[in-house]
């Protein structure tokens, strides 16, 4: 994920007007740069959408980027994170500890969390091992996939549902279930303002991972629901967006409805793909088709595996609307084209 512009203004605390502030927290390493933590002002003190990566560094420009603009990190009084990610709700955890806030996420991440905090002691590593062969992985690749993985975020204090309204005294912050990105990815909009607070879901330039865990799984469809959860977002009308990384911008809409497309045709090109080659494919050898960022044989392996579940969920996508087939087989699964 590159992105084609970096505007300044994003990069330092800033004061949005109407009650909301932004603080950009580093993900140290990571291209992407930074994640924008909000505030919103309330009168117990206020409320962060999101909270950054888990690291002192982080910690410092978080703290010292909400006292820039006036604020005490001992003053929150709740954290509410638009997703289960290390970017995002990395932090919350240090923010309570500081603040006595709570911690609010969508029930389907707190299950996640509640899920990766029981598979913290290495369990993980054999499932994930087991996944990447049935995917087709030669047994070398197995190995360099497998990387490190952050310690699971703080377990949240509530949890939310689709249409909550987030705690925020005398404002109205609710939550818009959008799937895709995570299971419980939600979108808050700030409906006395006309914001929308999308985190990962809409973003400006870049769009997000949508991948599937397992792989081979058959019994969800992320890249469905994330086309799903772009049209919610496009049918709240031409709200101002308020991303968790890169740069703010208009009409929340337009943009929905351009990843829209862009994912269409991504579906369509893998489709074309696979009609030329009718023999079934394993999900590494569809992946080892598909363009990514840069060819694939120069993708490191942390980045193959993320490109084998991106591939997953399209051919899972293209086997939902009945254009895929999959062969289950004793070595890994494989899928190939229906005449259509
Ligand atoms: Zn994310
Ligand atoms: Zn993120």
């Amino acid at each position: 994920m590159k992105s084609r512009r970096r505007p300044y203004a994003e990069q330092r605390p800033q004061d949005l007007g109407g009650g909301v502030w932004s603080v950009p927290v580093p993900i140290p390493g990571n291209p992407l740069g930074y994640t924008l933590v909000y505030a919103i002002e309330s009168p117990r003190g206020p409320v962060l959408v999101d909270a950054g990566w888990n690291h002192p560094e982080a910690w410092e420009a978080l703290s010292g980027g909400l006292a820039a603009v006036g604020l005490d990190v001992s003053a929150v009084s709740g954290v509410v994170v638009t997703h289960f990610h290390p970017d995002h709700a990395g932090l919350a955890g240090q923010v309570r500890e500081a603040s006595g806030a709570w911690i609010a996420m969508h029930q389907s991440d707190a299950a996640l969390v509640r899920l990766m905090t029981e598979y913290a002691d290495g369990k993980h590593e054999a499932f994930q091992a087991d996944m990447l062969r049935r995917a087709g992985a030669d047994p070398g690749e197995v190995r360099q996939v497998a990387g490190e993985r952050p310690a699971p975020p703080a377990l949240p204090d509530r949890e939310l549902r689709d249409g909550d309204l987030v705690d925020l005294p005398g404002r109205k912050l609710r939550a818009v279930h959008t799937p895709g990105h995570t299971p419980g990815h939600i979108c808050l909009h700030l409906e006395d303002a006309d914001r929308l607070f999308t985190g990962d879901h809409v973003l400006p330039d870049i769009t997000p991972h949508v991948g599937i865990y397992p792989y081979d799984r058959d019994d969800v469809d992320p890249l469905g629901d994330f086309l799903d959860s772009l049209d919610r977002v496009r049918d709240l009308g031409p709200l101002d967006a308020l991303p968790a990384h890169e740069w703010i911008f208009p009409d929340v809409a337009a943009r929905a409805v351009q990843i829209r497309h862009h994912h269409e045709e991504k579906l369509e090109r893998l489709r074309a793909l696979l009609v030329q080659r009718p023999e079934p494919l394993t999900i590494w050898e569809v992946a080892a088709m598909m363009t990514w960022n840069r060819p694939w044989d120069e993708l490191p392996p942390p980045l193959r595996g993320m490109a084998a579940g991106e591939a997953a969920a399209h051919l899972r996508a293209l086997e939902a609307r009945g254009q895929v087939r999959r062969v289950p087989g004793v070595d890994a699964v494989r899928f190939h084209a229906l005449d259509s």
